[in-house]
């Protein structure tokens, strides 16, 4: 379609589906015939594909986009798109704040891209932010690596989280059939692909959405169904999956975890926060003491599993006792990973105007001793490893250090050690670890 060739560069802000959405887009933007430029001043066409999560990565993508809208005045074909979360979050007050954009699309849109863009390339300004039912994208994706994956399995959140800005920027949940999930993974397998992740904001409501799923909560598709139906699509060795929600967490879920040997043990479940008043304050439907028996019964099953999750900080209201309380649940469980942030109001979220906002000072205070904590539990989780020999899935050379390969354990522990990229990209080594840091390890091959 396009005659000169046109190059593109995509920036991408925020979790894991938006790296998945991204993705998909670079897949059908060279499905168009536009190259990829790994210099955003060498490209044609700029994509910038937020984060709203927090009011500092929302402000990132305004620096970036004043440069590139200066850029526009000296190269008026230079084609400027904002995708994602602020895309969304804002929708036609983005093109009055930057009158250079030529399409505005929220992250329900990202496999629509093609047809969204031609219709500016016909001379349109375009802004597509109205909910969709999610068409499947047979685009094949332009993926970052060619040893894991990611594969969403339901977009959206219904949930109320009162600091969270998810539902109301990626809309209500719209599972992918079971069958659509497998011919993905299966096309994976057939290229090569060794490790799926399956994403989901909230991903144990998978399924929920589907037709033949009753109202009386006996469904017939949830994530433990789809790992099972998943399990044995060849050529995959590993399926990981995230994000999970204490609320819907099962038992059931953990059994198939233990019970899959391809499944691998690590769960990623966010808590917020150890305090019950706190989580009440933020609808998150769980309490401390549930939160912990998931993590014991976790244990239970698979002793070894590592363990991550998220957590905020300074909450509206929260007081110096109940921020302990998070800081207890650290200590007492002892995370592998824990993703920690100060509360930030998000527009249009319950929390944003109540009038117990706490100073940015104790915040930024609560955030350092929270950091602090888990380095420390982190750094002692890590010694369980000295000495043992680890599966290692190799995805890249070290970038610090040529000699040496990297990538993760079962339990998603990015790991070092001595060897050839070409030899041993995309093969699972046995790795006998000999150094232990927080948050790495390394190893020599046996
Ligand atoms: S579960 Fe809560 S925190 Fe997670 S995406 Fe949904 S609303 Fe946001």
């Amino acid at each position: 379609m396009t005659t000169k060739l046109r190059r593109y560069h995509i920036t991408t802000f925020g979790c894991q589906m938006n790296k998945a959405d991204s993705e998909r887009m670079a897949g059908i933007l060279e499905d168009m015939g536009f190259e990829w430029s790994e210099n955003p001043d060498g490209a044609d066409l700029i994509l910038y594909n937020t984060c709203t999560i927090r009011d500092n990565a929302e402000q990132k993508v305004y620096s970036y986009l004043g440069r590139q809208a200066k850029r526009k005045h000296e190269q008026p074909d230079l084609t400027l798109i904002v995708a994602g979360c602020v895309a969304q979050q804002e929708g036609e007050q983005l093109l009055r704040r930057v009158p250079e954009l030529d399409l505005v699309m929220g992250p329900q849109h990202a496999n629509r891209l093609q047809d969204l863009l031609q219709q500016v390339l016909d001379g349109s300004q375009v802004v597509a932010t109205e909910p969709i039912h999610i068409v499947e994208d047979i685009t094949k994706p332009r993926r970052d690596s060619t040893v894991t994956a990611w594969v969403n399995i339901i977009y959206g959140c219904n949930e109320r989280c009162t600091y969270c800005v998810v539902p109301n920027v990626r809309g209500t949940e719209q599972s992918r059939t079971p069958e659509a999930i497998r011919s993905e993974m299966e096309e994976l397998g057939r290229q090569g692909y060794k490790e799926v992740t399956l994403l989901g904001q909230n991903i144990d409501a998978y399924g929920r959405d589907l037709p033949g799923s009753t109202p009386s909560g006996r469904h017939m598709h949830t994530l433990t169904d789809l790992l099972d139906y998943v399990h044995d699509v060849p050529e995959i060795e590993r399926i990981r999956f995230a994000t999970s929600h204490p609320r819907y967490f099962t038992e059931r879920l953990i059994r198939a975890c233990q019970e899959l040997p391809k499944v691998c043990e690590h769960f990623h479940i966010p808590f917020q926060s150890g305090d019950n008043e706190v989580l009440k304050a933020m609808k998150r439907g769980y309490t401390q003491e549930k939160y912990r028996r998931i993590i014991d019964k976790i244990r239970e099953y698979m002793p070894d599993a590592s363990i991550s999750a998220d957590a905020i900080v300074g909450f509206p209201g929260e007081t110096e006792k109940q921020f302990e309380n998070t800081l207890k649940l650290v200590e007492d469980i002892g995370f592998d990973q824990l993703n920690t942030a100060a509360y930030s109001p998000r527009p249009g979220t319950p929390a944003a105007i109540w009038d117990n906002q706490l100073s940015e000072e104790v915040k930024s205070d609560r955030l350092q001793r929270l950091n602090h904590l888990v380095a420390q539990k982190a750094a002692e989780r890590s010694q369980r490893y000295l000495g043992r020999i680890e599966e290692v899935l190799v995805e890249e050379q070290n970038p610090k250090n040529p000699s040496q390969v990297m990538g993760r354990t079962r339990g998603n522990r990015l790991t070092f050690f001595s060897g050839n990229i070409e030899q041993l990209k995309g093969r699972t080594v046995k790795v006998k670890i000999t150094e232990v840091r927080a948050f790495s390890l390394t190893g020599e091959p046996c």
